[in-house]
């Protein structure tokens, strides 16, 4: 079987693709929805983007950005999900579009972290202006060395001494390597965001910022369910796009509606069992 990019699933429209997503399987597109979140307006949709079911939700972030910037509608901040975020992304969208780019980084996937997070890279201590790490026992690297990786981005490869890591006692809790520790670097910019990130995703701070985050999910199931936006009306990527643009403008006059009405903005929905969780002041 070709790749679900390529294999053609339906013959009325080639463009539709087998996706899935979690417990979800299906035959189309996607659409990304950009919402305001202020509490002193109604939430309108400011964006809607819909792609091949295929494409990665990560891949989205520039062109999400490119037509709010467009239609000079880029938010301060703007927050995402996990599958959203990149180093990368954040870095770019403050440079390119001065858009704080907000939501929970990946985590150091490494063993070294599971394990024993003392000796995780993020432990060791890097002088960029003298291209040096030194490791958790006081150890400068020996070897630094600009690559690009294989997915053609530029890293930094950086090896410790084999005659410093041989001695070394706490050598297994550090490496597998029968020689020395080596670890990848991303370059500064991004290393330092990451670093930045993952610990500001631990505070109480991020955690209440990215509650507002949830107020998508309503609007996604507005969508649904009022307004049939999971069924495609039409065939082909162009028009499936044209029936998310009106479902979105259809949705503005709704929440405008409400607005003007007085009616509260729905909560979202908690189970008993999360009811119990301490609240966050
Ligand atoms: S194994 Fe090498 S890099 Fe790791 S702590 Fe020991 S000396 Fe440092």
């Amino acid at each position: 079987m070709p790749p679900s990019t390529l294999a053609i699933h339906s013959p009325y429209d080639v463009e539709a693709h087998y996706s899935s997503k979690r417990s979800v399987n299906w035959v189309g597109y996607k659409v990304h929805i950009t919402e305001a979140c202020d509490q002193d307006c109604p939430h309108f949709i400011t964006g809607v983007c819909t792609t091949l079911s295929t494409r990665t939700d990560d891949a989205v972030v520039d062109e999400i950005h490119q037509t709010l910037s467009q239609q000079q509608l880029l938010p301060e901040e703007h927050l995402m999900d996990a599958g959203y975020i990149t180093s990368e992304h954040i870095v770019n969208s403050e440079n390119n579009y001065d858009v704080n780019l907000i939501g929970p980084v990946r985590g150091n996937p490494s063993w070294q972290n599971q394990k024993n997070a003392k000796f995780s890279s993020e432990q060791f201590q890097v002088d960029w202006d003298n291209q040096v790490v030194t490791c958790p026992k006081g150890h400068q690297s020996i070897i630094w060395r600009s690559k690009i990786d294989n997915r053609g981005l530029p890293v930094v490869h950086v090896h410790f001494s084999q005659s410093d890591c041989r001695h070394c006692r706490v050598r297994k809790q550090c490496t597998h390597s029968k020689f020395a520790r080596r670890i990848t670097l991303q370059p500064q910019a991004k290393y330092e965001t990451l670093q930045q990130r993952r610990q500001f995703q631990e505070t109480l701070e991020f955690k209440k910022l990215y509650q507002q985050r949830a107020g998508v999910e309503g609007t996604l199931s507005q969508g649904v369910r009022r307004l049939g936006l999971q069924q495609s009306r039409y065939v082909g990527l162009a028009k499936t796009h044209l029936q998310h643009i009106l479902t979105a403008i259809a949705l503005n006059w709704i929440r405008l509606g409400a607005w003007l009405s007085g009616v509260p903005q729905a909560q979202t929905r908690q189970s008993r069992f999360m009811e119990l969780k301490p609240k966050i002041a």
